[in-house]
């Protein structure tokens, strides 16, 4: 059976659709570091009957009949979420990061307050802050960036800002920091300013379950993450918080912003969970470590500068400035997507150029780290990176390279 028949005999186009992306996914290497590839498990529970059934409210208290395996399934996503972050309570409904944040945000600032978070162009997230996001809409914004000489948190001039703006909440978390989040300093400013604090782990959620990131579910209020990123489960979000804030937490998700939750995804929610309780799960995560310092390694001695010099996560910020000036990192995720080398353009650092062109480029390993990819293709994967950036994307040494590119993506299938 080729794939998608199932769907091709009552949508042909559809059926098109899908199966050119699943070509395209299994013949390109996907660099985006919020990006992975889930298992078979997930994928299946996210495409189930569950699809079919409204379940507006919260186990034994929901607002419609026929609800006794939602309650079941939910159930058990909220157990082995508990178990995976030791964690006291957790809201497994958000449809997305982003929710999660708003939830979270309602129940606890009044339009007008003040939140102190990073700074987008630093690594920040839109749901942070950004002026025409919701946040930027209602709240008055603070950023904090990195210095400029480490590109890391300098926790002194956080502490500064926190004590001049005295914000009612802390951000922590980001989409492009390269090094390990210090949550419990962010902590003890919140504390010193009263401020409470939120510690945002879309990205990291994965090496935070395993152990591999310090885990700021002992010491924030509030730990909100997407389950998509590095936990490897189906797109979604999820919010975990201490007992006495359950209550309100569960009551802003839903009725506060939402309706009926997506019980499809909370059950692939609840197999992704189930996955990352394995030993395996561990060992996933360390390689994806393991991964990322030998990429970063192979781009620099091949002369890329990385931001912060180098990575402690899942991710790194190739600065183009020193080694490429006259590419943009526009340029280079476009050239790379002809090698089927999948990256994205991202702002580093005090960048000068615009956010459309970019002097930056992301890059994260989980998702080649699922395919089984170690450090012998990181060495490969970087000298490519480094060829294609320096013939300034000549059509040629593209060629060539997407040849080697294909080759390596049969070697390592899709789960
Ligand atoms: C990805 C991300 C989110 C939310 O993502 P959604 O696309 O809304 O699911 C939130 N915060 C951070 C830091 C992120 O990186």
């Amino acid at each position: 059976m080729r794939p998608f028949d199932e769907i091709r005999e009552s949508d042909a186009a559809v059926a098109e659709i899908l199966a050119e992306e699943q070509l395209r996914q299994q013949n390109t290497i996907e660099l985006i570091a919020s990006e992975n590839h889930v298992s078979c498990a997930v994928l299946r529970a996210a495409g189930s009957i569950f699809t079919n059934k409204y379940a507006e409210g919260y186990p034994g208290r929901r607002y419609y009949g026929g609800c006794a395996n939602m309650d079941t399934i939910e159930d058990l996503a909220r157990e082995r979420a508990k178990k995976l972050f030791k964690c006291e309570h957790v809201n497994v409904q958000p449809h997305s990061g982003s929710q999660a944040n708003t939830a979270v945000y309602l129940g606890f600032l009044q339009p007008g307050d003040t939140i102190l978070s990073l700074d987008l162009a630093h690594g920040g997230h839109l749901s942070h802050g950004m002026k025409i996001n919701i946040t930027g809409l209602l709240y008055n914004i603070v950023h904090y960036g990195v210095s400029k000489e480490t590109e890391t948190f300098d926790m002194a001039e956080i502490r500064r800002l926190a004590k001049e703006h005295k914000p009612k909440l802390i951000i922590t978390g980001a989409s492009a920091y390269p090094r390990t989040i210090d949550f419990a300093a962010f902590t003890e400013i919140a504390q010193e300013v009263g401020a409470l604090h939120m510690a945002d782990i879309a990205h990291i959620a994965g090496l935070v379950a395993a152990g591999l990131h310090p885990d700021p579910v002992p010491v924030a209020e509030f730990v909100t993450t997407t389950t998509h990123k590095t936990l490897r489960g189906p797109r979604g979000g999820m919010i975990m918080c201490k007992a006495d804030y359950a209550k309100k937490i569960d009551s802003r998700v839903f009725p506060g912003i939402q309706g009926g939750p997506l019980m499809h995804v909370i059950a692939a929610k609840a197999v992704a969970f189930g996955e990352a309780l394995k030993p395996s799960f561990k060992k996933y995560q360390q390689q994806i470590i393991t991964n990322a310092k030998a990429l970063c390694e192979g781009l620099q001695s091949a002369g890329i500068r990385t931001v912060s010099g180098g990575t402690d996560n899942h991710l790194m910020l190739v600065d183009l400035r020193p080694s490429h000036p006259n590419v943009t990192g526009k340029a280079a995720e476009n050239w790379l997507e002809q090698a089927n080398i999948i990256t994205n353009k991202n702002m580093i650092p005090f960048d000068e150029r615009k956010p459309v062109e970019t002097s930056g480029l992301r890059l994260g390993t989980p998702a080649i780290t699922t395919r089984g990819m170690k450090e012998p293709e990181m060495k490969q994967i970087a000298a490519w990176i480094s060829e294609i950036l320096t013939s300034n994307g000549d059509a040629d040494v593209i060629g060539r390279i997407r040849g080697g590119v294909l080759e390596m993506c049969q070697q390592f299938p899709l789960p």
